[in-house]
């Protein structure tokens, strides 16, 4: 049998730093990421299946010229509207989770020891279940409003939307089994920060984590 893989969650808020986090567990520890933006990008592609999906739904109005989803335009709409993201989440929620599936799998296959995956809606999409650890991205909310208008071309309001459509921090923090990483201070803090919680999930696998699945 294959040396179990162990999975472990990535999740936070809007802005919370769940790329930046990736893209630094990936570069010094080598870490597989899979990741649900990523493949929620790729799942609204011209020529995919929930693409046609969606736009059916929708309307061809929400397309691009390139015959893609327009995730802008989307975002827009279901940021305002929790019917039309509901609507949106039938669509792509199982789509998603399957691909998650497929890719950890493929990982697995690949002799991959250690999966992060990152998902800003793994708490909603009922994903906490498939792992035995989540390191949880907070941030408070000024700094993360700071941040979303400083690196995204929004407004201030459509900020403010975003952040609100979300499921607020106290909710987030019910989450099992997760180790929390507060994301307020510079890089070299959250780096800083990885590392020690890297340190203790290695430690924890040698105290036997129980298997993921
Ligand atoms: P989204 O939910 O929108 O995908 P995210 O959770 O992946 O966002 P990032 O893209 O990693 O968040 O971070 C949001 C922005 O804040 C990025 O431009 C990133 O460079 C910046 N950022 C993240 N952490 C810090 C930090 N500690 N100090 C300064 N800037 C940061």
């Amino acid at each position: 049998m294959m040396a179990s893989m162990l999975h472990i969650g990535l999740t936070g808020g809007i802005a919370s730093g769940k790329t930046t986090a990736c893209a630094y567990l990936q570069k010094q520890y080598g870490v597989a990421v899979v990741d649900a933006d990523a493949i929620t990008h790729r799942l609204l592609q011209h020529g995919q299946p929930e693409c046609d999906q969606v736009l059916a739904a929708f309307g061809d109005a929400m397309a691009t010229a390139a015959g893609d989803v327009d995730r802008a335009k989307l975002g827009e709409l279901v940021f305002r509207d929790k019917a039309a993201r509901q609507r949106l989440e039938n669509i792509l929620h199982p789509a998603i989770l399957r691909e998650i599936q497929f890719e950890l799998g493929k990982l697995e296959a690949q002799g991959d020891t250690t999966v992060i995956v990152a998902a800003p809606l793994l708490l909603e999409l009922g994903l906490e279940d498939l792992f035995p650890l989540v390191i949880l991205l907070l941030v408070d909310t000024e700094m993360q409003k700071k941040r979303l208008l400083e690196q995204r071309k929004i407004s201030a309001k459509e900020a403010k939307r975003r952040i609100q459509a979300q499921m607020d921090n106290r909710t987030r923090q019910n989450i099992k089994n997760c180790i929390k990483v507060f994301n307020n201070g510079t890089l070299k803090e959250l780096y800083q920060r990885l590392d020690e919680v890297w340190q203790e999930i290695a430690n924890r696998r040698v105290a036997k984590l129980p298997n993921p699945r």
